[in-house]
Order: structure tokens, then sequence, then C-alpha cells
């Protein structure tokens, strides 16, 4: 390879000046355009704010299709507060990529110091891909990977690939700055928590519905967690499980709240209703009313459950269509048509698996019927909450919710 032969190409000994350290987001659902785009931005920037604010104060700019952030002057811009900006930025729905960059000037001596101190230490192939957003700089993008890739094989003498190298070293020349990174941390994508409005999640101690909770926040929705207890005929394990949950789960969205509602009494009186085989979609039903009471005082919009089409004898077709005609708002379920181990591969990857797959006793299989119904009869059904008077009765669970707030990292300091 040869080195470019221009006055900008020459590196002076000494430290480079490699400028700050910062973090560069690549943003997702690029296709959004005019009014959604800035409605998008705008929420992904507050979002993003309100995750680091334990870090480091920020400041956020917006740019064609990424955004940067940047430690507060005077805040401390060193690579390890930037690293774990970077870190925690992973978590913040909407976004695809998030880089730890260097921010240098806009010349080829910078962008060279910024690139040897990315790659050090570093071994196997490398590729340089330059893009020039402003089209004023002296080099062209050729140039530009032609310069920076000669600099690092003659500093580390490590292998040019440019198809599927180990590490590529991307450089981004803006306006007023160029950012020098490579590969990133994958993000989360989808869209930033809040865009699409707030719902209600009614999360079991299963493997599910976290995992429904996880994919309706990737859609934009805010959430509330709604956990029934056996209480007070079973002991608190399903709540303090409920609770761990909801702390894993808040590092998506922040300042999440759950409800937990004692069902014990309420399920001994569907059992001696006469429910039997439909008992079980009785108490779902139950369920959906208490939610529905609960959301709407919270300005939830739709319900939201880990519902899996066919996985237990509770989630038929016939048995969701049931409990669907309890409630008016919607219920989405996002896993109904999830595998089991889909399901589980997910848990696994955002951390609640483990908690999951802790024992606890089941507020649900206090009530398990020998047989139960797969094909439950809306009149039935309907029968049987008038025996309960099923709305009063939801009302007065709705009334004897208690409110946690789970915080994300409560607890770890320890
Ligand atoms: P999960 O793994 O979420 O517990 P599951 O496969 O065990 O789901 P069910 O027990 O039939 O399925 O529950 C279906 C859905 O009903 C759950 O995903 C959840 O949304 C809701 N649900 C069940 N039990 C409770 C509970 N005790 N509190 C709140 N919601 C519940
Ligand atoms: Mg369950």
């Amino acid at each position: 390879m040869t080195v470019l032969d221009t006055a900008a190409g020459q590196i002076t000994g000494g430290p480079p000046a490699i400028g700050e350290p910062c973090v560069l987001i690549k943003l997702g659902e690029v296709v959004l355009k005019g009014k959604n785009r800035e409605v998008f931005e705008r929420r992904l920037q507050n979002n993003l704010r309100s995750a680091v604010r334990d870090i480091a104060p920020v400041r956020i700019w917006r740019r064609h299709g990424v955004m940067v952030v940047r430690v507060e002057r005077g805040g401390g811009a060193d690579v390890a507060t930037v690293d774990a900006l970077a870190r925690r930025i992973t978590d913040v729905m909407g976004i695809v990529w998030v880089h730890r960059a260097w921010r240098v000037g806009k010349d080829p001596d910078s962008v060279v110091g910024a690139a040897l101190e990315l790659m050090a230490g570093r071994t196997g192939s490398f590729a340089v891909r330059s893009r020039r957003r402003d089209k004023r700089f002296p080099l062209t993008s050729t140039e530009l990977d032609r310069l920076v890739g000669s600099k690092i094989v003659e500093a580390y003498g490590l292998p040019v690939k440019l198809k599927e190298p180990e590490h590529t070293l991307s450089i981004e020349v803006d306006r007023d700055e160029v950012f020098v990174f490579t590969d990133g941390l994958p993000g989360q994508g989808g869209l930033p928590v809040g865009m699409s409005g707030r719902a209600l999640v009614l999360l079991s101690g299963g493997i599910d519905s976290p995992v429904a909770a996880y994919r309706m926040m990737r859609r934009g929705l805010r959430v509330d967690y709604l956990h029934f207890s056996g209480m007070p005929f079973t002991g608190p394990e399903s709540i303090y499980k409920a609770y761990a949950l909801v702390r894993e789960l808040d590092r998506f969205q922040g300042g999440s709240r759950l409800f937990v509602v004692p069902f014990g009494k309420a399920q001994q009186q569907i059992k001696s209703s006469g429910a039997d085989r439909l008992a079980v979609v009785a108490q779902r039903r139950l369920m959906l009313r208490t939610g529905e009471i609960l959301a709407r005082r919270l300005g939830g919009l739709a319900l939201i459950t880990g519902d899996s089409l066919g996985q237990v004898s509770s989630q038929t077709l016939a048995n969701m269509t049931a409990v669907d005609d309890a409630v008016e708002l919607p219920i989405l379920r996002p896993l109904v048509g999830m595998d089991k181990v889909e399901i589980m591969d997910t848990a696994r990857r955002i951390g609640t698996l483990t908690i999951s797959e802790l024992p606890d006793e089941d507020c649900c299989t206090l009530l398990a019927p020998r047989r139960a119904e797969t094909r439950a009869k809306i009149e039935d059904l309907r029968q049987i909450d008038r025996r309960l008077d099923a709305e009063e009765l939801a009302e007065k669970l709705a009334d004897s919710v208690q409110e946690h707030r789970p915080v994300y990292g409560e607890g770890n300091a320890a």
C-alpha cells in the first residue's frame, strides 16, 4: 500500500491530539419520514438523557441518521465514562448500533491519531471505511482510506482485508468534525419507548410475559406491570419474582411501576361458583377485567399478555377469543406466533430467564381443574361472570392493588 504524499499525511512524533471520546448512535426504523421522524428523534433524545442520568450529564446532537452523545464540559469525558455510557445506551430502544467514537478536528493528522489509538492492541485483519457527509475535506474517501490504512499497517503490521475484515475502522467526515470509530455494540432496534403510547402487561412469574413486555417496549410502548399473587393462600415468593423481573426489564424504559393484586380469595370464589373445567379461562377473564380497569386509570391503551398459540390448554384460539370477550381494550399477544425455544432465547438474552426459572407457587395452580376446557363457550363464561358479579369483583380487585417501583440496578451495589 502506498502512503499518500500529502503534507497532511505526515504525523509528527509525540502523543497524537486525538480529540474527545463520545458515543455515536445509529438509529433504527430509518424508513420513518417527516413528522414521525421528528417525534422519534425527540423521544429518543429524552429517553437517552434519562437512561444515562446516573453516569454523566450529556449533550446530545442530532445529525443525519445518527446521534452523538457527548459528556457535558466539566463532566469528565474520560474513556471509561464514555464506555459506560455506550454500554448503557445499548438498552435504549430505537437504536441499531452504538459506537464508542473519537470526535476529532477536520484534518487528516487528527484522524490518523484517533485511528491509531483505536486500533492499538488489536490483532487480526482490518479495513478502513470512510464516508464524507461533508465534502469539504482535503482528501476523498478513497484517499483517506488509503492514508489511514497505511498508517495502521506501518504502526501495528496488521493485514488489510477489505472483505469480511475482523475489524472495521469507520471514519465519518461531518460539517464541523470527524468521527472515528470501530465496530460497535448492537442496540435493541425498534422504536423509542413512549412513542406508541402506554399499555399494561399482565406479568406472571413465568418465562413468557416478561418477553412479551420486552417486545412491546421495543415497539415504542411504555408499560406498567400487573401481577396477581395467590395471597393470602400462597407465600409472597411470586411477588418477589415479579419484582425482580420488572427490575431487570426496567433498564429498557426506566420509571417502571409494578402493581400487585392479592388474588387468592377471588380464586376461591371462582372455584365455588361451579366454574369447574372453565375455571382457568374464567380466572383469566377476571384478571383481564381487573387489568382493564387499572389500565384505564393509568391511561393505558391496551393489555399485553404472554400467550403463545396452543402452548397450554388455556391458550387455544377458542379460549383466547373467550378471554377477549371479557374486555373492550385490545389484548396484545406479541408471542402468539413464537415457539417456546425462540421465547426462551429472548428471555436469556434480556436477562429474565434465570429469574423466571426460580421456583415459586404460581397462583394459577391453586385452581387447576383435572381436565381444563380447551373450547370454552363464551355464553357459559358470561354466566359464570354473572354468578360471580365479575364487574364488581374486578373493581374491588383493582382497588386493592399495591404499587411498587423497581429500579434497574438497585440492590446490586450491596
Ligand atoms: P407465562 O410464562 O407468562 O407465565 P404461561 O405460558 O405460563 O405464561 P399462562 O399461565 O396460561 O401461560 O398465562 C398466560 C398469560 O396470562 C401470561 O403470559 C400472563 O400474561 C397472564 N398471567 C398468567 N398468570 C398471571 C398472574 N399470576 N399475574 C399476572 N398475569 C398472569
Ligand atoms: Mg404462567
